[in-house]
């Protein structure tokens, strides 16, 4: 990633503007902002964005892509920094990515489990939910939930935080998101501490909140657009 001076003067009030809306829902919703993480999701943009958002103290951002990641977070490494994983991980990368991240928000597998035995460190994982019929848009099928949450349990280096999911493209969010708390629900029927919900971005964090999410991954409303083409 070549070294650039990062400067953004946008950023802040772009973070601002962020952090209001989801106070802005958490009330509307009757929930409390402290319920709310928010993960700001970097992904295509350089290590100084990440810095510059440390300083606006940010602690939790997130990434789809595992090189990509490695390098940011190994050029950060100064920072104390929360990296959650939140793309699909291919089996051979994911213990490397459990180096540098402390959340895997996309765990879709059994392999991908059994790839993430005897960490060094433990790490906190997601099991992301596939909300279409497409199987190539990542996920587990949400009558395999249950099975993946037990053997996810079996495994001393997981703590099952709960579920993940990403909105359908041709349905409307909360339409698709009253599903999470049905799937939510499945998973906590084998682990009950598993009460997580990662959903919500950039264009339908509202609707995630009213529906129970717990961790927003927020992109480009705080970032700007992305440098490369998705
Ligand atoms: C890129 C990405 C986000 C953030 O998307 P925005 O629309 O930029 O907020 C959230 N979740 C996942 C899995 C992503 O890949």
């Amino acid at each position: 990633m070549a070294q650039q001076e990062w400067s953004d003067p946008g950023l802040s009030d772009r973070l601002d503007a962020v952090q209001a809306g989801v106070a802005d829902a958490c009330r509307a919703a009757g929930r409390p902002r402290e319920d709310v993480t928010l993960i700001v999701v970097t992904k295509f943009h350089p290590p100084e964005l990440v810095r510059a958002l440390a300083g606006l103290g940010v602690r939790d951002v997130g990434e789809n892509r595992h090189q990509e990641a490695q390098a940011k977070a190994e050029a950060l490494s100064d920072l104390d920094l929360h990296w959650h994983f939140i793309g699909q991980l291919q089996t051979k990368k994911a213990r490397q990515a459990a180096r540098y991240a402390r959340s895997i928000h996309s765990i879709d597998r059994p392999r991908l489990v059994d790839a993430l035995t005897d960490l060094e460190r433990p790490i906190d994982v997601f099991l992301q939910v596939n909300m279409t019929d497409d199987p190539g848009r990542g996920g587990v099928a949400p009558a395999e939930l249950e099975a993946l949450a037990e053997h996810a349990l079996e495994n001393p280096s997981l703590t099952l935080r709960g579920i993940m999911a990403v909105a359908p493209l041709d349905e409307a969010p909360a339409q698709a998101f009253a599903r999470l708390s049905d799937y939510s629900a499945r998973v906590r029927a084998v682990a009950p501490d598993a009460t997580a919900i990662s959903a919500g971005m950039t264009h339908d964090y509202v609707e995630a909140i009213a529906a129970g999410a717990t961790h927003l991954r927020i992109g480009s409303a705080i970032t700007g657009n992305r440098p490369d083409p998705r």
